[in-house]
């Protein structure tokens, strides 16, 4: 085997990152670009290693019965959507089988089931329900964020990274953005092409604009609109307020401040053009105040179905205290808070906690307490300093998962239950591993929702209840 040597191969699985797996008779195994299970391709091979090589395809024999024509035409250069190719309802699938795979392999929990529709859940089986979908899988994100730069001609490009590279592919519009998105980006394309406001460069580290983020209150209506630039000031920036005010949805216009050679898109500081630096969107009955470095969940129609999970499966009946761990600008802190006795939440975002404090001032709520700081080092000194009645805790870490020392003094903190909700399956596996056999909890149940359709990302919750008899507690 060497590379461009041609094989065929029928698809049999895909891997995370969406490559489909075929194996010749011999059971050598290809990891094949554009490629789905069941798709029988002729195949180029483009890297040899000892046990298995990657190939893209050229052809297709025979097309797999989720194959399906993507709605994007950038959809394959993009690095964005892995997912495109394959019909919305086998990717619900594929994902509730990712996350089985997973606690499986990862977690080493073998007594995992599927659950269809009337199946009787065995006693000793942890139950993973189908993936909650969408309806309409396309136009879900309320936040976009493109990379400025140059194309070879000189011209301004606004557009998306291609795969795993920083080449920008000039394209105003994406099919999981709102599509008020290209107007937006026209106006700052004229605005800098007018003014001679260059773009960033990131091998010379020259040029102001790096990036436009792009933000949407679903329910609002409002929109925000960030420049993230290469300075400290914008000039001609009155000129730049009164071309993006023509567009009446704009409530918010600034700039954030990230001069930093970096990748990470966002700086610390952010001035205000125009407006309050936030926009504001509803989940639910809650409003809530959402600054530019905040996190916010980015589908606002999979949001409620998700808190709605981690609200069911909290069983709060008003009399418990409740911790939210990785707590954002506190959505869940105040989904949870109007059934809970209390909730404290926990940050590491100084402007996140901000917006956490004034959202339950301005819902009336008085029973939440927020703190500023990594997760693995507050709640360790709470619980140090010894008061800490605690009912039930929700974490909700970024795609690394828990620190051990978090979930060790989680386990000391002694909830009832404990509601993970995870980015990451194979990092939620690794914790519930932790917790189940360090700890005195067994899995209840498992419940992926789809937060990033056409993507291979999926979000899953998870019960963890603690067990009735303590191993302490059996009389033999
Ligand atoms: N539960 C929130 C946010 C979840 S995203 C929601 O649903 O909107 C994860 C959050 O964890 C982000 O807000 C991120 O800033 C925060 N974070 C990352 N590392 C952290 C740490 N070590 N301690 C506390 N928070 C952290």
């Amino acid at each position: 085997m060497k590379k461009n040597d041609i094989v065929e191969l029928t698809i049999t699985d895909m891997t995370d990152q969406g490559y489909g797996v075929g194996k010749t008779s011999d059971g050598y195994t290809f990891f094949v670009k554009h490629a789905l299970p069941l798709d029988r391709v002729r195949a180029i091979v483009t890297k040899v290693k000892k046990n298995y090589s990657f190939a893209t395809t050229k052809e297709y024999l025979e097309c797999s019965p989720c194959r399906v024509t993507p709605s994007c035409d950038i959809a394959r250069a993009c690095g964005g959507c892995q997912l495109q190719e394959m019909s919305y309802e086998k990717q619900l699938e594929m994902k509730t089988q990712k996350v089985e795979h997973m606690l499986q392999h990862i977690g080493g929990f073998s007594q995992t089931m599927l659950v269809k529709e009337n199946d009787t859940i065995s006693a000793n089986c942890i139950p993973i329900y189908p993936t909650i979908g969408m309806e309409q899988p396309y136009r879900y994100r309320n936040k976009t964020q493109l990379p400025v730069g140059r194309d070879k001609n000189g011209n301004i490009v606004v557009g998306f990274y291609a795969g795993r590279t920083h080449e920008i592919i000039p394209q105003k519009d994406c099919m999981l953005a709102d599509a008020m998105c290209p107007s937006i980006v026209s106006a700052v394309i004229s605005f800098m092409t007018q003014y001679q406001i260059a773009p960033y460069d990131e091998k010379t580290h020259t040029g102001l604009v790096r990036h436009i983020l792009l933000r949407k209150g679903y329910t609002t209506g409002q929109w925000m609109v960030c420049l993230v630039i290469n300075g400290k000031t914008m000039p001609h920036c009155d000129s730049l307020v009164s071309a993006l005010s023509s567009i009446q949805e704009i409530t918010s216009i600034c700039l954030n401040i990230n001069q930093e050679k970096t990748n990470v898109i966002l700086g610390k500081e952010v001035i205000s053009l125009k407006g309050p630096a936030y926009i504001e969107d509803d989940i639910g009955d809650l409003r809530f105040q959402i600054g530019p470095l905040s996190f916010f969940q980015v589908n606002p129609t999979q949001t409620s179905k998700l808190y709605q999970t981690v609200l069911s499966y909290a069983k709060l009946t008003g009399q418990e205290d409740v911790w939210d761990l990785y707590c954002g600008i506190g959505t869940i802190s105040l989904f949870l808070a109007r059934s809970a006795k209390r909730v404290r939440g926990v940050e590491i975002i100084p402007q996140a906690i901000e917006n956490a404090k004034e959202n339950a001032k301005r819902n009336h709520i008085d029973n939440t307490e927020f703190f500023v700081g990594k997760a693995e080092e507050v709640v360790p000194a709470i619980v140090a300093n010894g008061k800490c009645q605690t009912d039930v805790v929700v974490v909700d870490p970024p795609r690394k998962g828990c620190e051990e020392i978090l979930l060790q003094t989680l386990l000391r903190m002694d909830p009832k239950r404990i509601i993970y909700v995870s980015c990451d399956p194979a990092t939620l596996a690794r914790d519930l591993q932790y917790i189940v056999q360090k700890g005195n909890y067994e899995i209840q149940k498992v419940q992926p929702v789809d937060m990033f359709p056409m993507t291979e990302h999926v979000e899953t919750v998870v019960l963890l209840s603690q067990l009735q008899n303590r191993p302490d507690d059996v009389i033999d």
